[in-house]
């Protein structure tokens, strides 16, 4: 992201953002309420405009519609704080869908990956159900099993254990941590501070629509710049 500008009317939500993630990083944003953490994963796959600025991916710029756009979009999966999944449709149903309608894959070859997927997220034996008969930790494992399943090249999670009772935070976080160690590249938007030491390479703090520190967790829980980072540790460590 190179000089990213975004406003909602007269409201700046982000202010000259200049990010780069390279492949297999593992970005954490974190921020006070209001900062601009998901306009900034939104702008990413083109949920949100820009005004200006640029945002590239491999080098190439965010198409603004049409096929290429949908490529983009396939390459990047998103995982939300909400699961989003279909409710009418089982949860292998909801993994092997994107893989066969976007990517044109045969129906057994879906299958086959989407069990592999379901298997690593530890909902297997859940195939065959549908969302509203999970916990909402499972849900939210299957979510991840199918923005997999497309293959990104990218994946964005928008504060995807928020909406959990604690008994199932850590079995989603478990998984994330599988699959940044597995080398994927993630933006992970999250207050869970304990996956951000674990897993991140990088923290992104942002506060006001500005990114005020870029830096390793170590360096960021030890002794981060700014004040307003400071302050925003305090009240949630
Ligand atoms: P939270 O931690 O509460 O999820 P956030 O950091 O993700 O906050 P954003 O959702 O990115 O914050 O919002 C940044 C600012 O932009 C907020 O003040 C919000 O009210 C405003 N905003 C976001 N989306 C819109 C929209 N579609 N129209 C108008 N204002 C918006
Ligand atoms: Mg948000």
């Amino acid at each position: 992201m190179e000089d990213v500008e975004k406003h909602f009317g007269a409201f700046h939500a982000l202010k000259t953002i200049n990010l780069t993630i390279g492949e297999g990083e593992v970005v954490v944003v974190i921020g006070p309420s209001g900062s601009g953490k998901s306009t900034l994963c939104r702008t990413i796959n083109r949920l949100e405009t820009i005004d200006s600025g640029r945002i590239t991916i491999d080098g190439k710029d965010l198409p603004a519609e049409g096929k290429a756009l949908a490529r983009l979009r396939a390459d990047v999966g998103m995982v939300f704080q909400s699961f989003n999944l279909f409710a009418h449709k089982t949860i292998k149903e909801n993994v092997t869908l994107g893989p066969v309608k976007v990517r044109g894959q045969k129906a057994a070859e879906a299958d086959k990956r989407a069990q592999e997927l379901l298997t690593r997220v530890g909902v297997a034996h859940q195939a065959d159900k549908y969302p509203a008969q999970l916990s909402g930790g499972q849900q939210q494992r299957v979510a991840i099993a199918r923005a997999l399943a497309m293959d990104p090249k990218v994946m964005l999670f928008d504060e995807p254990t928020s909406a959990l009772d604690p008994e199932m935070i850590n079995e989603v976080l478990d998984v994330m941590t599988s699959l940044a160690r597995s080398g994927m590249t993630m933006v992970v938007v999250t207050h869970e501070m304990g996956f951000a030491r674990r897993a991140a390479d990088r923290v992104v703090f942002m506060a006001d629509g500005q990114i005020l520190e870029d830096t390793d967790p170590e360096t960021f829980f030890t002794a981060p710049e700014h004040e307003r980072a400071k302050d925003f540790l305090s009240k949630i460590l």
